[in-house]
């Protein structure tokens, strides 16, 4: 078959001839029973065959393998009852190249008749360009939704932050105000005696109020610092900075340190074992000790024990308070975490809720675990695990 007789095939009007020949898309003719009959120079490119190629072969030839059989029945089907109509659209049609490459394409259809015999023409294009285009905005388009998604999760996370600090600082300030006034309160009255107490044998009463003064303003003090910390700690601002150190000392160090905190007739009793040597942070440490015998102290009358138990094992360290005070009642233990909680039985005692919270989050921060256990009246156990680091 010749380019001429092509071309023949269609008509005898020359602008056919030219569309069918020069027309970038690729254009086939197929009979009745699925031979290819016209290929236009399109098509040979798209497809990569020659016309003589394709000519009489079953247009089967030109999809992947596993349509083939599919695509008969579709064949036989437009021919039993055909119309114009173009295929693809939503669709995702698939072509095969000589080279066995499978791309995606676009068909129109239509059909005509020819000496009596009812022939299919099908417009192909090429539309890997598209899909690739269209695939690219695809991604382009979930890159950003995810980054509206994720920007709106830190702008929402960032709210709620601002809405929990704000709350806090609202809790502050009432707190604040309740617990600030006893210590100061205790200031002013100290100061208004120690100007009455002018004469030299006064001398151990005007001691004993500026040790009331001192207590006082150590005690306003350690609530800004409790508070302080938290914020830092909520904001992620505490570094862990583990050194080595002698931990049978620190023990002992931070039972000096709430020596007088004790109430008459309190002691507290040290036990320690195993390895002497730690690698920890001290200051968070230190924090965690202090909170946990003071609390002991605290919620304790006088006369009664506190027991510090540290057993620093190759594997595991624990740190055990024992106290035989007020306890926690059964029902709150599961909220004693919360920030600002406080337990009914606790409530003339001066505090703020924070310390446990700030000890958690600490012991936490160390890769620690703290618990406890505690009958009303009777006594409470704080313990603190924390992994075995030695130098
Ligand atoms: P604060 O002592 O300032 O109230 P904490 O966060 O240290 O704050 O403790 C929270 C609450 O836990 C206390 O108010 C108290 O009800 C309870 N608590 C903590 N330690 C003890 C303890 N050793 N014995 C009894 N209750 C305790």
């Amino acid at each position: 078959m010749t380019a001429d007789h092509t071309i023949d095939t269609l008509g005898s009007d020359t602008a056919f001839k030219v569309l069918f020949q020069y027309a970038t898309i690729g254009i086939l003719v197929i009979d009745k029973s699925g031979k290819i009959s016209l290929v236009n120079p399109g098509a040979e490119q798209l497809f990569g065959y020659t016309r003589s190629e394709l000519l009489d072969q079953p247009l089967e030839v030109l999809l992947p393998e596993n349509l083939r059989k599919k695509h008969t029945g579709h064949r036989e089907g437009y021919f039993a009852s055909p119309k114009a109509r173009s295929m693809g659209s939503g669709l995702d049609l698939l072509a095969q190249k000589k080279d066995g490459k499978v791309f995606p394409v676009e068909i129109s259809l239509g059909h005509y008749e020819l000496s009596g015999e009812r022939m299919a023409v099908a417009f192909i294009t090429d539309i890997t360009e598209r899909k690739r285009a269209e695939q690219e905005l695809k991604q382009l388009n979930e890159e950003l939704e995810q980054r509206v998604a994720d920007r709106t999760m830190e702008l929402k996370a960032a709210l709620d932050r601002e809405k929990e600090l704000n709350e806090m600082k609202s809790r502050f300030v009432s707190m604040a105000s309740h617990e600030f006034r006893t210590p100061l309160s205790a200031v002013l009255s100290s100061v208004s005696l120690i100007e009455q107490y002018h004469r030299v044998e006064h001398e151990d009463k005007r001691k004993k109020h500026v040790e009331r003064i001192k207590s006082s303003v150590k005690n306003l003090t350690d609530i800004l610092n409790d508070f302080l910390s938290l914020d830092k700690l909520e904001q992620g601002k505490v570094e862990v900075d583990p050194q080595q150190f002698d931990f049978e000392e620190f023990g002992a160090d931070a039972i000096d340190e709430v020596e007088n905190m004790l109430k008459k007739g309190q002691e507290i009793c040290y036990h320690y074992s195993g390895e002497k040597q730690i690698l920890q942070d001290k200051r968070i440490l230190r924090n965690v000790l202090l909170n946990l015998l003071s609390n002991a102290c605290k919620y304790s009358e006088e006369d009664k024990k506190i027991e510090l138990r540290i057993t620093c094992g190759p594997e595991v360290v624990s740190i055990v308070i024992t106290d035989q005070g007020i306890g926690i009642p059964e029902d709150e233990q599961k909220n004693m975490f919360e920030k600002f909680y406080r337990a009914r039985n606790a409530v003339n005692i001066q505090g703020t809720g924070l310390g446990l919270n700030i000890v958690k989050r600490y012991v936490e921060l160390i890769q620690g675990k703290i618990s406890f256990t505690s009958v009303k009246n009777q006594g409470t156990t704080f313990t603190v695990i924390l992994p075995g680091q030695h130098a």
